[in-house]
């Protein structure tokens, strides 16, 4: 007989009606922005013409919770709250004492997390009267997140998308333009950042910082345009604590709380959300889980990176943010987990990791991601995400270091997403080519160099 159920549902009536924002009971906050113009700190006045005002308060906010609107409360409830799954079967496979939890938010359209955040952020630039909205997106998650919120609030919207995967991924930009979406690939025609890429290289494929860089240039230039970005913000954490909220609720409906809480990290916001109200517990006393992320070992911010001011697009338009970095013009190789090629952090976890808070920052490669995915899929059920799968891995390396010291220690990761628009990723892996892959000291001390020294602001 099992003890718990497979799936721990929340009822409705459950669902959090606050998010939680985790720098209310940071110890020490993180640096400020600066504004590249004036390399003074950022003030609201500097991100209003970028962002929608209410996002900008909610960047600057130390309010402990933060009322959900009832519009995004309306939109939460067709697709949350989402699962906490025990995995009894990889649990049995791995032999493991361990109890193991993830937390899926894989199972709307958009496929991840994204959605969550999407939604406010319509919502907000909906309700200031904003007529239309650009964006980047990589691989095509967020694309697709933003474009099925901005399909319920009818605001258009403009996707700049990073050119090679435009032409490899076909399908997401079909799900964005069936969501009634604008996709150019990036870099376009349509910008003088873009123009003047193309200018000197007219084969350039894009990168996820060229397309910021577009998106941005865009929302600033046409009226009442604003600009969205969907992980590394303040606000975008501030929206994804409905994760970690959730999850403890659906533990303690099981007598459970995690030792260690886990998950893959490329801007933060789904480890950011996943942890938040564990992250409570741990800045107030209550408990001492222990944290990781996971990142690949071919972008690695944390694991290689440097805590500096570093530009957060190629352009060189956005704020600085004090951040662990790979270096802006670093160019990720083309990994399948495309949601983790972003060289910096977020600044609230960059900032928890520099203090020891945030415990533990592991880079995986990618072969190894993928041995770990389909263990999972084999035995869960669910195709993960190839990002999502950086988490799986290092939870079943923990659970099989709690084989070797026999301690039944109680696991959660977070499966951020599924992998069924990520079947390229797998026909490589089921044809034995996929590598694990790092860059070498020397590319990363390269990158590193391009840092801009601002030491003593
Ligand atoms: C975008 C994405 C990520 C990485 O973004 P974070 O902001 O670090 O969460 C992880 N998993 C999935 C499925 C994604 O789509």
């Amino acid at each position: 007989m099992r003890k718990v159920p497979n799936r721990i549902l929340l009822t409705e009536d459950r669902m959090p009606e606050q998010w939680y924002n985790v720098r209310a009971d940071m110890p020490s906050q993180h640096d400020p922005y600066i504004n590249p113009a004036t390399m003074k700190p950022a003030t609201m006045e500097d991100l209003t013409p970028v962002f929608a005002e209410e996002l900008c308060k909610q960047e600057f906010t130390l309010e402990r919770y933060v009322d959900i609107p009832g519009e995004v409360m309306d939109y939460y409830r067709l697709y949350r709250p989402s699962p906490v799954i025990r995995a009894y079967n990889l649990e049995k496979y791995l032999d493991t004492p361990a109890r193991i939890y993830y937390k899926y938010e894989g199972s709307n359209t958009s496929g991840s997390h994204k959605l969550n955040s999407a939604v406010p952020q319509v919502f907000y630039n909906k309700k200031q009267g904003i007529e239309r909205i650009t964006t980047e997106t990589g691989a095509g998650q967020w694309g697709t997140a933003l474009s099925m919120a901005c399909a319920h609030f009818d605001m258009p919207l403009r996707v700049y998308m990073v050119k090679i995967s435009y032409m490899q991924k076909p399908y997401r930009k079909e799900i964005m333009e069936t969501y009634g979406a604008n996709v150019f690939p990036s870099p376009s025609d349509t910008t003088n950042i873009g123009r003047s890429i193309l200018e000197k290289d007219p084969e350039n494929t894009g990168s996820l910082g060229t397309a910021i860089s577009e998106a941005v240039e865009m929302a600033v230039t046409t009226p009442n345009t604003r600009y969205s970005l969907g992980s590394v913000l303040n606000q975008v954490l501030l929206h994804q604590s409905i994760i970690g909220i959730e999850s403890k609720i659906q533990l303690e409906m099981v007598d459970e709380y995690p030792d260690y809480v886990i998950g893959c990290s490329g801007g933060g916001s789904n480890l950011g959300g996943l942890m938040s109200a564990f992250m409570q517990d741990r800045l107030t006393g209550k408990a001492k889980p222990y944290f990781i992320a996971v990142e690949p070992s071919a972008c690695p911010s944390f694991t290689k990176g440097r805590y500096a001011y570093d530009f957060c697009d190629v352009g060189h338009i956005t704020p600085l943010a004090k951040m662990y970095t790979i270096g802006s013009g670093f160019i990720p190789p083309n990994i399948h987990a495309g949601g983790l090629r972003y060289h910096g952090m977020s600044p609230i976890l960059s900032k928890l990791y520099h203090d020891g808070i945030l415990d533990e920052a592991r880079a995986v490669g990618q072969k190894d991601v993928f041995d770990a995915a389909v263990l999972f899929a084999r035995h869960e059920a669910i195709l993960p995400a190839p990002e999502s799968s950086h988490a799986i891995k290092a939870a079943i390396d923990v659970a099989l270091e709690c084989r070797e010291r026999g301690e039944a220690k109680t696991i959660l990761f977070g499966l951020s997403g599924n992998g069924s628009f990520d079947l390229a990723a797998y026909a490589s892996y089921n044809r034995g080519e996929m590598e694990n892959y790092a860059p070498s000291d020397e590319e990363i001390a390269m990158s590193l160099k391009g840092i801009p020294d601002l030491q003593g602001i």
